[in-house]
């Protein structure tokens, strides 16, 4: 029997906003409840997956304690608090995996974080992992990201691949050029500004391949 239909999301610019910082002129990752943001479009884009049948999960790259800059509890803690928010809002996310690995880790960093692993993206280790754990069919699910290595990603757990991707954001990214012009492995099935677009397509694609 095939499984089931999925949605893995990206956490940092694809569901909440990265954190701005205009006094010091820097940009973060959340890494308090009170910094969580979603995204326009994020809420009702994943209310529509859940409506047409989707299981809705979360993978994402936090390198902040293996950095040395975010302490990995403040890392659980938003994650939970952002699942509490999407599930007291009818989005109900059934699995969440993080990597907290860095390849080169960063000063007073947890030594124990640091080094090679199989689930930073653009590894897909998340995306099989949850595709195992999940019972998701992977030819029918689709990684939702807003960089190329979530498309890296979809790509290699043989997952569809759909990008949020506003040019007005993206000015310094790979994808400036627009995600037409990136190469085969980062070029996505999809992209959008939003998820709400997103999902409209998702659930369209889905409905004509069940025919
Ligand atoms: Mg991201
Ligand atoms: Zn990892």
């Amino acid at each position: 029997m095939a499984g089931r239909p999925g949605i893995i999301l990206d956490r940092d610019g694809t569901i909440i906003d990265v954190v701005r910082d205009p006094e010091l002129g820097v940009v973060t990752t959340a890494f308090h409840p009170r910094q969580l943001r979603l995204l326009p479009g994020a809420l009702e884009g994943m209310q529509q997956l859940v409506a047409a049948g989707f299981t809705l999960a979360i993978a994402t790259n936090q390198p902040g304690a293996a950095k040395g800059q975010i302490p990995w509890d403040a890392i659980e803690r938003t994650n939970g608090a952002l699942l509490d928010l999407l599930r007291s809002e009818g989005v109900p996310i059934e699995a969440l995996e993080v990597c907290p690995h860095h390849p080169e880790g960063g000063p007073g960093g947890d030594p124990a974080l640091v080094g090679p692993c199989a689930c930073r993206k653009p590894a897909p280790g998340m995306m099989t992992k949850l595709a195992r754990t999940l019972h998701l069919e992977p030819s029918s699910t689709w990684v939702i990201g807003d960089t190329p290595s979530d498309v890296t990603a979809a790509r290699a757990a043989g997952m569809k691949a759909a990008l949020v991707f506003d040019p007005r954001r993206c000015e310094l990214c790979p994808l400036r050029g627009g995600p037409e012009a990136s190469c085969p492995s980062t070029r996505p099935d999809l992209a959008a500004p939003r998820i709400d677009r997103l999902a409209e397509s998702i659930i369209a694609i889905s409905a004509r391949a069940d025919r």
